[in-house]
């Protein structure tokens, strides 16, 4: 049968604006809550005389998680009609941009929340900007607790055009603003009277219409050469299929070498010839039809689609290391299995994840994001993040330590190595 495609979402705003009433609401209308589960929680609240809160399911549900008592003890799921949606925890900024931008996780999309009485505040632009620093594209802005404001198609309106302009402003255009009430249910999966002059998607109906995730088979070709076998009078290219498809008979490029040859064979440790298209995430061994020289860190693709080389790239970097990166560092650069060594030539841009804004320092601490500039003492294969998530990232050590990891931003085609 078809599977699902998953759609992992983060969900952010300002404290109060909302966000784990969305969260149980959008378990409830989706059919996403253990059995009983509101029923007991309701009956829970009103033996304590409490007025029910959406969020009590969260806690609950988070408690048990906590307890090992839940299977899936990560993650929030639910299903919409096309999508099953993985919600991303978001536990503090620094730690999620860590996680995110050093690969740990990944958001396909996001949910921007706004308080319809309240309106936009500098949270909102904060995490608008937080957005922005993790790639995030796809952004559905709700606009909440429009009870508050009588459902005021003027109000809506207004907050819809600040925030957009703010979204645009920093390269996002928002994929639908939506006039929800999370408590009452209205524009969560359904549309209802009290927003009748709403003509746009619900909110479930915002997430079935997001991209899931780039499927790593259907990008471009990327093997990473892990090692090189001599057996008999064959040479086996061993190595992980990280996107893309490869089969006999591909007409294929080493890479930043530039080399051309034919896949001759495709062979398993057991060396039985295997035969097909083989995909992302498989371990194969090839053969090609001619003698080339190739080493481990070469990139093998298809003509027509293959990784930039270059000896200067552009990163956004989460930086682990207590030591701050300055611009002159020596570093280790890990791209895939690829190790080169380089120099930081710029330091563009520092940011202090807790504040979420530009600091001014010309270092980078620990615990902050960085854009900088790399020099690389060889050429490299190359991808940019937004080009493939894969090979796009890459790792900084230091002294023989993990010091930091990111996303590449840009490869300056003017450095190439070759031609
Ligand atoms: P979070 O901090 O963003 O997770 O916000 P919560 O989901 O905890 O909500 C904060 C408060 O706003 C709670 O008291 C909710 O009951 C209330 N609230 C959330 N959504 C709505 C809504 O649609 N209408 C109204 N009137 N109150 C809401």
């Amino acid at each position: 049968g078809t599977t699902r495609p998953q759609l992992r979402i983060v969900i952010v705003g300002h404290v109060d604006h909302g966000k784990s009433t969305l969260v149980g609401r959008l378990l409830h209308e989706t059919g996403g809550l253990p059995d009983g589960k509101l029923e007991m929680l309701k009956a829970v609240s009103a033996r304590r005389g409490m007025p029910f809160e959406w969020s009590f399911l969260l806690d609950a549900l988070q408690t048990e998680r906590d307890q090992g008592i839940t299977i899936d003890t990560t993650q929030i799921r639910f299903r919409t009609k096309l999508r099953d949606v993985i919600l991303i925890d978001a536990p503090g900024h620094a730690e999620f941009l860590r996680n995110m931008i050093t690969g740990a996780s990944q958001a396909d999309g996001a949910v921007l929340i706004v308080d319809a009485l309240e309106g936009v505040r500098d949270q909102t632009r904060r995490h608008a900007y937080l957005l922005h620093l993790l790639g995030v594209k796809q952004v559905a802005v709700v606009v909440n607790k429009m009870d508050r404001v009588d459902f005021s198609a003027l109000r809506f309106q207004a907050i819809s055009d600040e925030i957009s302009a703010h979204l645009i402003e920093l390269g996002v255009t928002p994929a639908a603003v939506i006039p929800i009430s999370a408590r009452d249910g209205d524009g969560v999966a359904t549309h209802t009277d009290r927003i009748g002059w709403y003509r746009g998607p619900t909110v479930v109906g915002a997430l079935d219409a997001l991209k899931p995730a780039l499927a790593l088979d259907e990008l471009p070709l990327r093997l990473p050469v892990q090692a090189i076998y001599k057996f008999d009078d064959r040479r086996i290219v061993a190595g992980r299929i990280e996107a893309g498809h490869l089969a006999v008979g591909d007409d294929v490029v080493i890479m930043p070498a530039g080399k051309r040859a034919k896949i001759k064979s495709v062979e398993r440790w057991s060396a039985m010839p295997l035969e097909g298209e083989h995909g992302a995430g498989r371990s194969v061994g090839i053969t090609l039809d001619r003698e080339l020289f190739v080493e481990r860190g070469d990139v093998i693709a298809h003509v027509g689609a293959v990784p930039s080389d270059t000896r200067r790239l552009r990163a956004r970097i989460f930086w682990l290391h207590d030591q701050p990166l300055t611009a002159g560092s020596s570093i280790l650069l890990r791209l895939g299995v690829r190790e080169v060594r380089g120099r930081v030539v710029a330091i563009e841009k520092a940011i202090d994840p807790g504040e979420l804004a530009s600091v001014e320092t010309k270092q980078i601490a620990r615990n902050h994001v960085g854009e900088i500039e790399i020099a690389l003492a060889q050429p490299v294969a190359a991808d940019r993040y937004i080009d493939n998530p894969r090979t796009g990232r890459l790792v900084i050590e230091v002294g023989g330590r993990i010091a930091g990891g990111g996303l590449v931003l840009s490869i300056d085609a003017a450095q190439r190595a070759v031609s």
